[in-house]
């Protein structure tokens, strides 16, 4: 583990993202479920250009518990996967309300057991609305990760996850999430990263390699 290399990231992103957060759209701890869900291999952007429609409709779970799938997918439809995700976040508002009296399950476990939430969303949604020390890992947080030299030889998102988790002091842990995917989304991109617009050349192992 490269601490000075953790410290150094945490300093910069710090200063160059002090209010990194979701850029998903939601009014309250359900909604952000549903935008999570949806957002699976989507863009953010996407979701959120169906999502305030879908949610004026049916704002909370006892709302969409009773929805028709029929219903939904006319607001959904233009998102990936449209027909698992449909299904998936109406079935997730029934347990909800069935099991958890209409309220949004806390822990991750809880939040686990909903359909369509994996490991990945339910810490999202653990890390946003209840600030659980957790590093969710998706694509932008993997590649980032590696390219800088925060995770050494991870071959999957669980490894990454453990790395990051152990790397950085946990009470960031939800904001160097948010640091990672924005990072990646708009800066250090899959293909061609913008390393001219990096503030962590002089740091980052990819950068370093490449000028060798
Ligand atoms: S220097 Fe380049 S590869 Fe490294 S983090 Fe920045 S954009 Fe990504």
């Amino acid at each position: 583990m490269n601490h000075n290399l953790y410290a150094a990231v945490t300093e910069y992103f710090t200063k160059a993202m002090p209010d990194a957060k979701t850029e998903l759209k939601y009014g309250n701890p359900f909604q952000l479920l549903v935008a999570v869900r949806l957002s699976a291999q989507c863009t953010d952007k996407r979701v959120n250009m169906v999502t305030p429609a879908l949610f004026e409709r049916f704002p909370d779970a006892e709302s969409l518990a009773k929805a028709d799938f029929d219903e939904v997918i006319k607001y959904t439809k233009s998102i990936s996967y449209p027909n698992s995700k449909t299904r998936d976040i109406i079935a997730a508002a029934q347990i909800i309300v069935e099991k958890f009296g209409g309220t949004l399950p806390t822990t991750v476990e809880e939040l686990e057991t909903l359909p369509g939430v994996g490991r990945k969303t339910a810490n999202v949604v653990a890390s946003v609305l209840y600030g659980a020390e957790v590093m969710p890992v998706d694509t932008h947080v993997f590649r980032v990760a590696a390219r800088i030299g925060l995770t050494k030889n991870a071959k999957n998102p669980l490894q990454a996850e453990k790395q990051l988790e152990e790397g950085f002091d946990n009470n960031i842990l939800g904001r160097a999430h948010h640091w990672l995917i924005l990072h990646g989304r708009y800066v250090c991109t899959a293909r061609n990263p913008k390393c001219k617009e990096c503030g962590l050349t002089e740091i980052c192992h990819y950068y370093l390699n490449a000028q060798q």
